[in-house]
């Protein structure tokens, strides 16, 4: 269990209880307002190069560079912070919210300059609730693009549908605080184009947990076509040459389960984190 299931979750994943969605934890003015500055993309430069001082920090001696990571991570986790997920936990979520949303993502907006509906805002609130009137009432030119596709409420089986064609084009599953523990949204994510994302893996911030699982790999289903290795984000699965396989590195593994999508030979299965030896404490 990672520490927010601990503290959010009374030992259970976190993301799971509905109690971190509620209406009353919105009603909050400062996680309004986050929220609200999230989604006004005129508050923030697009394209803005990140992290902003990455230079700077790789001249500052190591000790130093690792005190002001742990502190933005620290900083990160109270404000807006996030953790893969896979599928059937994201389907679980969808069982309970009353409403989904596609909106803008806002790191592609930041990072690309414009407009990809590829964030679900979630809520238990009836039709969208404060959530829903929330993104509602922000800046329309944003949130429903020149398009106008971009404020779309969905049923759940169409979001799911929309997921299941997200993990087609590799993209890894997070759920997003605003003010933790409430949880407002659902995104695809890329480590090309997601901030919070490239912030964890390239640059050592930690602004995301780990999957609650890890991938493993039946060597005598897999048949080695390496199908699995073009989708994996973290560099967390190999070739074997002399067995003809492919192999995960589960220390590497983010428990994504997008590997498992690739997989026509149904080779890869996702096994609870806390159950793996070794990589039960590795968020
Ligand atoms: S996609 Fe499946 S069958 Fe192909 S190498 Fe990966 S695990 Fe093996
Ligand atoms: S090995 Fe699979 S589950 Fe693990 S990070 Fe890579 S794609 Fe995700």
């Amino acid at each position: 269990m990672c520490d927010f299931c601990i503290q959010h979750g009374d030992g259970r994943k976190w993301y799971l209880q509905a109690r971190n969605y509620s209406e009353d934890l919105l009603s909050d003015v400062r996680r309004r307002r986050l929220i609200a500055d999230f989604f006004s993309p005129g508050k923030r430069p697009a394209r803005r190069r990140w992290p902003r001082g990455t230079g700077l920090l790789k001249r500052l001696p190591p000790f130093i560079r690792r005190a002001l990571k742990a502190r933005a991570s620290r900083r990160m986790r109270k404000s807006h912070f996030g953790q893969v997920l896979p599928f059937e936990d994201v389907e679980r979520i969808f069982g309970f919210v009353n409403s989904i949303v596609r909106v803008p993502c806002a790191c592609r907006y930041t990072t690309l300059g414009r407009e990809e509906g590829y964030c679900y805002g979630v809520s238990v609130g009836p039709g969208g609730g404060a959530l829903g009137d929330l993104l509602q009432g922000l800046d329309e030119s944003f949130l429903h693009g020149p398009d106008g596709s971009g404020f779309d409420t969905l049923p759940v089986e169409e979001a799911l549908l929309a997921f299941a064609e997200h993990e087609k084009e590799g993209l890894c599953h997070t759920v997003w605080t605003f003010l933790t523990p409430f949880i407002g949204g659902i995104c695809n994510c890329d480590r090309s184009d997601c901030l919070a994302m490239k912030a964890t893996v390239t640059h050592d911030v930690k602004a995301m947990f780990r999957a609650e699982y890890v991938a493993a790999i039946d060597p005598d289903s897999c048949v080695g076509c390496r199908s699995c290795m073009r989708v994996c984000q973290f560099g967390a699965l190999g070739y074997s040459a002399a067995s003809r396989r492919a192999v995960v590195d589960q220390t590497a593994c983010y428990g994504c389960g997008i590997c498992r999508a690739a997989c026509t030979s149904q080779a890869v299965s996702l096994l609870p984190r806390a159950a793996v030896p070794g990589v039960a404490g590795v968020w």
